[in-house]
């Protein structure tokens, strides 16, 4: 029997000895697996297998920005299925996300910048995604806030503008992803680190963990930034970089900024939380990392920067600062699907930008674990193209951008 207290989200299970389905990492990515392999597949034995606690990692740290206005038709599909899944979650999962479809403006400030989001604009329109190309004047009216003058060292030239873009409540998500799982049946388990993975004649037995060896008919991995480090449990070598990403909050402030502003060029992204607080990030810290803090230029940096575009935020103050650590790819794509150890699979190199794909991976994922199979969403974004050398190339559309 479930409890029947609203504030009941998951039970707090001892792990059991052997299980269809572990999943390692308890983040979005995880969570939404899970929920889809019982909501969709009828797939229940099922553990998730989280170190820390639940959304502790990049999901309660990430800068909840949703869009799908990438370049390729493969990236374009997958964030856009994520979008839509978006738009009928909280009616799903029974749970206020506080998704706000605000807008999410991209900015362009030079030459190369205007053609690159106009070539965007048109491929996401032939896709079916909603996109317009703004010039300043229409930046103007989603956004006052915005410096348009042309007399300034990054003049705007234009934007492009994704309507249905926007933010949700990290956290909620997490929350709502887990109680969904959890009723179906799911053992969610936190405090429980993954240790080492079983393989015996190139299939997967199991996983070793701080709480005792259990036993798994195939073993998923969700670990983000630390998705190499246990690829490497089972002797794979993954094409794949950790790097912290920082971010910052400032002093809450009364409703004033719209929509999502962010800024390739410039190099920055800010928004407003439901609670008033500007949330700002930038680009990654350059060196490879695990620890969850990175360097303080590069907040002075991203600082400048969003005070290029908003002068007006200058007497804001930093509230605080964090970093969490991000799986990034040499295409800048993720990596969704089977690895050459039988029944081990892999989902991470979501990079600066896996919030969004929450729901839509989560998906994808549970389809491929029990079908044994892609989805042809995720078909793509397979390891092997890092052999066959089909690579996706997304650094225009997702680099600074999350
Ligand atoms: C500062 C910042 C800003 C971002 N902004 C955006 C944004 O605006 N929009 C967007 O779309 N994306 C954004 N992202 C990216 C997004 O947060 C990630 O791509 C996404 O959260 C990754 O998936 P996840 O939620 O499953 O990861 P995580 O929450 O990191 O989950 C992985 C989990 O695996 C666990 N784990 C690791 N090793 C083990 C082990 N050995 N055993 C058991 N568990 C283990 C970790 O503890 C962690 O909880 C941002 C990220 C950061 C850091």
């Amino acid at each position: 029997m479930l409890p029947e207290h609203p504030a009941f989200l998951w039970r707090n299970p001892e792990p059991r000895r052997r299980y269809d389905v572990v999943i390692v990492g308890g983040g979005g990515h995880g969570l939404a697996t899970a929920y889809y392999l019982a909501a969709r597949h009828g797939i229940t034995d099922v553990a998730v297998l989280e170190r820390g606690w639940l959304g502790g990692g990049n999901m309660g740290r990430n800068t909840t920005i949703i869009r799908s206005n990438y370049l390729w038709d493969e990236s374009a599909a997958i964030y856009e299925h994520s979008l839509r899944l978006w738009e009928g979650l909280q009616e799903e999962l029974d749970y206020d996300l506080l998704l706000s479809q605000r807008g999410v403006l991209n900015l362009a400030h030079n030459l190369h910048d205007v053609r690159e989001s106009r070539r965007r604009v048109y491929a996401n329109r032939l896709g079916g995604i909603d996109a317009e190309w703004l010039d300043p004047d229409g930046v103007k009216e989603v956004c006052p806030l915005v410096e348009t003058r042309d007399d300034v060292r990054y003049p705007v030239l234009g934007a492009t503008y994704q309507p249905r873009g926007g933010i949700a409540k990290h956290d909620h998500v997490a929350w709502a992803f887990a109680r969904g799982a959890d009723r179906l049946g799911v053992d969610i388990i936190q405090g429980c680190e993954v240790t080492g993975i079983a393989v015996r004649d190139g299939r997967v037995q199991g996983v070793e963990t701080t709480r005792g060896r259990i036993e798994a008919g195939e073993v998923a991995l969700a670990a983000a930034g630390h998705s190499s480090v246990l690829a490497e449990m089972a002797g794979l070598r993954l094409p794949i970089q950790s790097h912290p990403l920082q971010a910052l909050v400032s002093e809450l402030l009364e409703p004033v900024l719209p929509c999502v502003v962010m800024s390739n060029a410039v190099h920055v992204y800010v928004s407003q939380a439901h609670k008033g607080e500007l949330v700002m990030g930038a680009g990654i810290d350059a060196h490879v990392s695990y620890g969850q803090r990175g360097g303080v230029h590069v907040i002075e940096h991203q600082l400048a920067a969003a005070l290029e575009l908003f002068p007006i935020f200058s007497r804001a103050h930093v509230l605080r600062t964090w970093a969490g650590i991000v799986d990034t790819t040499p295409d800048a794509s993720p990596i969704v699907g089977a690895t050459p150890v039988a029944g081990l699979w892999v989902n991470c190199g979501w990079g600066t930008g896996g919030f969004k794909a929450t729901p839509g991976s989560g998906w994808v994922y549970a389809h491929t674990i029990a079908t044994g199979a892609p989805h042809e969403l995720n078909a793509p974004f397979s390891l092997e193209r890092f052999r066959s050398g089909a690579l996706i190339d997304e650094h225009g559309a997702a680099a600074v951008a999350h």
